[in-house]
């Protein structure tokens, strides 16, 4: 496997979504739900309890979404008819504010596996709960995370602690990327595993941050 992101970095996606949005005829229930205006909301969607089957969902409720190619590989295969190579991509979207997805593409091209990884990403758009549980701080704003947390994905295993503000992000350059586009701003993370593996480290970052908001916390009790 061949690392390609920096080269290919910040290829131009823009168009893509604009493209998107404009062919776009729902073809499930929450699509036209929010054609016709009637969810405003990812929360309310999430609330609804429906998923999100249509990247176009995303791109029209969260106007400002960024994305960032963390890692593109070249990955060889050995098949009857000889050998055979296609790009896998990773991309990582949100909004500084809560909102982060992360997806894979597989293609022969690097500009398709790209967007692929991007519309795969937006399927798998989650809500990151945020806060500040560091001791040091107490300050109560948003800017780091509510409690410890640790995410797996294969054998890598990483661990998010939350920090005081002005910490900054303790972290490798992929998890940073993931971390800003959720809107962390301080934390340190540990990690434990063949950290190398780009992709599945990037997952481990990934499931960490989701169960933040799938965890229930003793405060939401009351
Ligand atoms: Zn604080």
């Amino acid at each position: 496997m061949k690392d390609l992101s920096r080269r290919k970095r910040g290829a131009p996606r823009k168009e893509d979504r604009t493209k998107r949005l404009q062919e776009w005829k729902p073809r499930t229930q929450l699509g036209r739900l929010v054609v016709e205006g009637k969810i405003n909301s990812l929360e309310e969607s999430f609330a609804e309890g429906m998923k999100i089957r249509e990247p176009q969902i995303v791109d029209m409720l969260l106007p400002n979404i960024e994305e960032e190619v963390i890692n593109v590989s070249l990955v060889q295969k050995q098949s009857d008819a000889g050998e055979k190579s296609r790009f896998k991509a990773i991309v990582v979207v949100g909004n500084r504010d809560g909102y982060l997805g992360l997806g894979a593409g597989k293609a022969t091209q690097v500009r398709n596996a790209i967007e692929k990884a991007s519309v795969d990403a937006r399927l798998n758009i989650t809500i990151v709960r945020r806060g500040c549980g560091s001791w040091e701080c107490e300050c109560g704003l948003p800017h780091s995370l509510p409690f410890e947390t640790v995410g797996k994905r294969g054998s890598v295993r990483v661990r998010i602690i939350p920090g005081p503000r002005g910490l900054g992000l303790v972290a490798s350059e992929g998890a940073k990327s993931i971390l800003k586009l959720a809107g962390v701003r301080d934390c340190w993370t540990k990690s434990y595993g063949s950290t190398r593996t780009v992709p599945s480290f990037a997952y481990a970052v990934f499931d960490a941050l989701k169960k933040t908001f799938e965890m229930i916390t003793p405060k939401d009790w009351v």
